[in-house]
């Protein structure tokens, strides 16, 4: 019959991709894929904490240089202060002036609590920063050893089925010369579409023929061909369906 080499390559085919979705679907390998993303989550945390970190170092800084500023006219102020106080044992004309000068204090050190506060504010955002960075860092790592679990198994898995993925290869290279060219090509256009068995039997049913694939019953045509030439295409999946 010229389905036969068809059918044992077929045999065959489903045989090996059976195999690699058993490594492919397997519990390691899912934990592979969860583990990739888990670990872009918890890189994504490090750099976030990270920039969170530097924009914190560079707010702090900015607050030093407006502290120091406000310290320096503070201090360039008391012993204005100073002088003046003394000299309004003598002198209580400057007495406004004096007010002034109180006045402006005053506000310099108002202004100087202000950034102390914030400075404390900020603080416990940095605090959190470094929890979250080091959370961040503690779950990457642990990621990393489940992954690398996972992987050694997977990898041992397809170690085991090296010999027979090798053996059922070897098979259908073999195969592939002796089937027929045009049945070939539609077999590989046919699964690569994701018809799998590309080729089915047919289901008889009293004097009605259908298609194993898709359960439909074959037409009038498509089963005067199928009785003539031995195989039709299923009108509904277009899978090969042989008798
Ligand atoms: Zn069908």
């Amino acid at each position: 019959m010229k389905l036969d080499k068809l059918l044992d390559y077929q045999k065959h085919d489903m045989a090996l991709r059976r195999i690699m979705l058993e490594v492919e679907k397997s519990d390691d390998a899912q934990r592979i894929e969860k583990a990739k993303q888990e670990f872009a989550i918890a890189k994504k945390n490090v750099e976030d904490s990270e920039k969170d970190a530097l924009s914190l170092v560079e707010f702090f800084s900015g607050l030093e240089k407006e502290y120091q500023a406000v310290q320096k006219k503070i201090d360039k102020l008391i012993p204005q202060i100073d002088k003046l106080e003394k000299s309004l044992d003598k002198d209580t004309g400057k007495l406004d002036e004096y007010e002034k000068l109180i006045n402006e204090l005053g506000v310099l050190k108002s202004e100087a609590n202000t950034i102390e506060n914030n400075t404390i504010k900020q603080k416990s955002k940095g605090d959190e920063t470094i929890q979250k960075y080091k959370q961040a860092s503690e779950r990457a790592k642990k990621v990393r050893e489940f992954h690398a679990k996972a992987k050694e198994r997977l990898d041992a898995l397809q170690k085991e089925k090296e010999p027979e993925i090798r053996v059922i290869r070897a098979a259908l290279k073999e195969l592939e010369p002796k089937v027929d060219k045009d049945l070939m090509a539609q077999y590989k256009t046919l699964t690569d579409d994701g018809k799998l068995p590309a080729f089915v039997a047919a289901h008889l049913d009293g004097k009605n023929f259908s298609c194993k694939g898709c359960g439909m019953s074959l037409s009038q045509t498509g089963s005067s061909t199928l009785t003539s030439k031995g195989y039709t295409s299923c009108e509904s999946c277009r899978r090969i369906v042989y008798k």
